[in-house]
């Protein structure tokens, strides 16, 4: 038996290495694939086969003739027209659902009241959304490949546990397989579910939805009533420990300075967090702060890009352009070059995208830690 499962484990290896490789290179050959890839060309040939069997791949109706002498060659993309993926933030009081393709286009997006906090209630209301887009995800022949939930709070990846969300007050709650209890109840036709932090699931986001080769590293900072930040690093979520790395907001910016909501003083959120931007000279202060933050971001991961979002960017778009300044200004006083800062591309949407993101991340890794409660594919 143990030959067998190791046997799927390597095709499923191989086919996300061909994925990964078309995604990265539109239009590859089935030949280049195998030299790029240095499977044979008859692996490549019957993984194809199955990939564009299951709407993973399209390949152009005619051949193209190739440079060289040989044979004309078939290009290959990615399908972008029938698999998709269902992304869910649960926020502190609302919950935001999205429909988005392989390649990140949202096709359709649902903003609804958080009725209810508790999970069971959340779990229900979220459950009933999914099932409503399900069908309409069957009556135009769409197929779903797995569903990404994140929220404000520590998660356990590997086991699908929230350790700990403050802001909707759960504490080490089962929460995937809840998710997965209530989909099945449903009839919603996915066991492929995924859980994550809402600033992780941003930063993937925008990292596998980027259009070509992701940016690495890559920090997506989310300033809101909290700050917090999702860390890209070395093509995977750097999480940390417990789950809990990039809570930015509670890092000390003043010894004895103003009390933040956690009890300590001085910290970020509470220069920062929503609350803070409504006080005299607020968001000027805001703006300054962040540059601050930024610039003790790259001194710690020397980012390629940092993403700013959430909703005070939104509301205040000046908060980015301070901060931008501030960390260009730390930059050129030591004479180096300061990362790309820009704002979400994916605005309000971009925790529930990331969430998405999340079940194509793993699919194209079958190696991660969290890929082992997958049932099959
Ligand atoms: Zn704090």
């Amino acid at each position: 038996m143990k030959a067998t499962g190791d046997l799927q484990l390597l095709k499923r290896i191989n086919r996300s290495v061909l994925l990964r490789l078309i995604r990265s290179q539109p239009d590859l050959s089935r030949a280049r694939l195998a030299s790029l890839s240095g499977l044979t060309k008859s692996t490549v040939s019957a993984l194809v086969r199955e990939l564009l069997d299951e709407h993973w791949l399209s390949e152009a109706a005619a051949p193209v003739a190739t440079q060289s002498m040989g044979r004309p060659s078939t290009p290959l993309n990615i399908d972008t027209t029938r698999r998709v993926l269902i992304g869910i933030e649960i926020a502190v009081d609302c919950l935001r659902v999205v429909c988005v393709s392989l390649s990140g286009v949202i096709l359709t997006q649902t903003e609804a009241p958080l009725q209810d906090q508790r999970p069971e209630q959340a779990c229900r209301q979220m459950g009933l959304l999914v099932q409503a887009l399900c069908r309409q995800l069957q009556e135009k022949g769409l197929l779903l490949s797995g569903v990404g939930v994140c929220l404000p709070g520590a998660v356990d990846e590997a086991l699908g546990i929230v350790r700990l969300a403050p802001n909707l007050g759960w504490r080490d709650v089962p929460f995937r397989s809840m998710v997965a209890t209530e989909f099945a109840a449903l009839g919603i036709p996915t066991a492929y579910i995924q859980l994550q932090n809402d600033a992780d699931a941003a930063a993937l986001g925008e990292y596998e939805f980027a259009g070509g080769s992701g940016d690495d590293p890559l920090i997506f900072v989310n300033c809101d009533v909290g700050v917090g930040a999702g860390i890209v690093l070395n093509d995977r979520l750097f999480t940390g420990f417990l789950g809990a790395a990039g809570e930015i907001g509670h890092s000390i910016l003043q010894v004895d300075g103003p009390l933040c909501s956690c009890g300590r003083k001085g910290c970020a959120e509470a220069f920062i967090g929503a609350r803070a931007l409504g006080r005299p000279r607020g968001l000027v202060r805001a703006g300054q702060y962040l540059g601050v933050m930024l610039q003790n971001l790259d001194a710690m991961f020397n980012p390629h890009v940092i993403v700013v979002g959430g909703r005070s960017c939104i509301d205040h778009p000046a908060l980015i352009e301070t901060a931008r300044s501030a960390q260009q200004a730390y930059a050129h006083a030591a004479g180096l070059q300061a990362p790309e800062v820009r704002a979400a591309r994916f605005g309000v949407q971009a925790a529930a995208v990331g969430a998405a993101a999340l079940v194509l991340h793993q699919f194209l890794r079958p190696l991660l830690k969290e890929s082992k409660h997958v049932p099959g594919h």
